[in-house]
C-alpha cells in the first residue's frame, strides 16, 4: 500500500485533463502586464478570472507604499504577532479597518482562510452549534471541523430551511452561530441577509458573514452586503480577505470589543507568521482608495452589467443575478475544458470550475470583471464567447 494510493482516482482524472493542451489546474502566466492583461505562452490575454474586483493590483500608490515598506521594514516579519511582536503597521491597519467598519475591534490575520479558521474554529468549539449555508467556502467548513462544533448545513440561500433547523434546536438556537457569505464566489449570488436577520431577531443566535467577495464591491461605502441591505447592526462579526478587492494577501475580522480575546485563544492567529510589511502597506493604501473612490465600484458594476447582458444576449445560461462574478454554465466537464482552452486561444482567461468546486454538480466558466477593465475589453470577452457559440 503506497502513501498516495488513495489519490489514484483523482490523479487519473487530472491526467486525462493534462494529456492535451493547457492544464486548467496549473495555468502559468508567463507575464502579468496590468490588472487586466497578461501573457500565457505567446498569447496576450485579457484576465477575466481574478478576484481583483477594484483592479487595484497595479495601483501606483499601493505599489509605492508596498515598496517603501519593503525597503524600510524588510521582506517579512518571520514570526507570529504573539511570539515575535506586531509591527506598528499591523496595529495601524487594525485601527483603520475598525474605523472603516465603525466597529470596536479589528483583527488582522495572515490570509482570509486563516481569518475564517482563526475566528470560527475558536468560537465554534465542541459545545457550540453552527448553522452554515451549504455553499460556504471550504475555509468555513474547515474552521468548523477544527473547532469541533456540531455543524448543521442549511440549503443554499434558503432562509426557510435555516429557520426550520433553528426551530428544531429549541433553546440552543439562542446561542447558535449562523454563518453565510456576502457574494458567493462561484454563482455570484448573495445571501438573503434581510430574511436571515429577521430569523435571528426572532429566534436568537449570532450572525457571522464572510464578505470576502462583497467587500469593496457592495454597499454605499464598500463595506459589503450587510451595508447594502442596511443590516450591519444585526451582524456580529464581519470576516474578510485582503486578497480580492484589496489586491494583496491577508485577512481580517471586525466585531465587538469582546472579540479581542481571540488574540490569546485563536490558534490560527497565534501559530502562524504575521503578514509582511509590504502587504500591509499596500492594503492600507488600497483601503484608503476604496474609501475615497466610490467611482471604482460604479465602474465595476457598469462592466458587470455589460458582460452579463452581452453573454445573456448570446443565449448563454448564466448565474441568477448580475454581479462582478458571471458564471457561464457549461454541459459536461469535457465541454468545459474544451471551451476554456478555446477561450484562451481567443485571448481570454476565465476560471474553469468543475464539481465539486462548483455547486450542484455543474461545470461552469467563472468570468469576473474588475474596475480596471475597459469597455473594449469587456466587448472582447463577449466576442470571444460569441465566436465559440455553436
Ligand atoms: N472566504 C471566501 C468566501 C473565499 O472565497 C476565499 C478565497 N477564495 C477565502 C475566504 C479565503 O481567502 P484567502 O484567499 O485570502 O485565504
Amino acid at each position: 500500500m503506497d502513501l498516495y494510493d488513495k489519490f489514484a482516482r483523482i490523479a487519473r482524472e487530472r491526467e486525462q485533463f493534462q494529456t492535451s493542451g493547457l492544464n486548467p489546474f496549473g495555468t502559468c502566466f508567463d507575464e502579468i502586464y496590468s490588472a487586466t492583461e497578461g501573457r500565457i505562452g505567446d498569447r496576450k490575454i485579457i484576465l477575466a478570472g481574478t478576484n481583483n474586483y477594484l483592479g487595484l493590483s497595479f495601483n501606483a500608490q499601493a505599489i509605492a507604499d508596498g515598496q517603501a515598506a519593503l525597503a524600510a521594514q524588510g521582506t517579512g516579519t518571520t514570526g507570529s504577532r504573539m511570539a515575535n511582536g506586531s509591527y506598528g503597521s499591523h496595529l495601524a491597519l487594525e485601527q483603520e479597518l475598525s474605523a472603516f467598519f465603525d466597529r470596536p475591534t479589528a483583527i488582522v490575520f495572515s490570509t482570509g482562510y486563516t481569518a475564517n479558521l482563526g475566528v470560527i474554529s475558536t468560537l465554534a468549539d465542541p459545545g457550540a452549534v453552527v448553522l452554515i449555508d451549504a455553499d460556504c467556502h471550504a475555509s468555513i467548513y474547515d474552521a468548523c471541523a477544527l473547532g469541533g462544533a456540531q455543524i448543521i448545513r442549511f440549503r443554499h440561500n434558503d432562509a426557510h430551511d435555516l429557520e426550520r433547523r433553528m426551530v428544531r434546536l429549541g433553546e440552543r438556537a439562542q446561542s447558535a452561530i449562523i454563518i453565510v457569505e456576502g457574494i458567493y464566489s462561484m454563482l455570484g449570488d448573495v445571501a438573503p441577509l434581510a430574511e436571515i436577520v429577521d430569523i435571528k431577531r426572532r429566534l436568537g443566535g449570532f450572525l457571522l458573514i464572510d464578505e470576502a467577495h462583497s467587500f469593496g464591491v457592495m454597499g454605499a461605502t464598500g463595506r459589503g452586503l450587510a451595508e447594502a441591505l442596511g443590516v450591519e447592526q444585526d451582524v456580529d462579526i464581519v470576516l474578510g480577505t485582503f486578497s480580492k478587492s484589496l489586491a494583496s494577501i491577508g485577512g481580517f475580522a471586525v466585531g465587538p470589543k469582546a472579540m479581542e480575546v481571540l488574540r490569546y485563544s485563536s490558534r490560527p492567529y497565534i501559530f502562524t507568521a504575521s503578514p509582511s510589511p509590504s502587504s500591509i502597506a499596500s492594503v492600507r493604501a488600497s483601503l484608503k482608495i476604496i474609501a475615497q473612490h466610490p467611482e471604482l465600484r460604479e465602474k465595476l458594476w457598469r462592466s458587470a452589467h455589460r458582460l452579463y447582458q452581452g453573454l445573456a444576449q448570446l443565449g448563454y445560461k448564466l448565474g441568477p443575478r448580475i454581479s462582478p462574478v458571471v458564471p457561464v454554465m457549461i454541459g459536461s466537464k469535457e465541454d468545459g475544458l474544451r471551451f476554456w482552452r478555446d477561450l484562451i486561444a481567443q485571448g481570454v482567461y476565465v476560471n474553469l470550475v468543475l464539481p465539486p468546486a462548483a455547486p450542484a454538480d455543474i461545470t461552469l466558466l467563472r468570468c469576473s470583471v474588475n474596475a480596471a477593465h475597459s469597455e473594449e475589453q469587456i466587448d472582447t470577452i463577449i466576442q470571444a464567447f460569441a465566436a465559440l457559440k455553436n
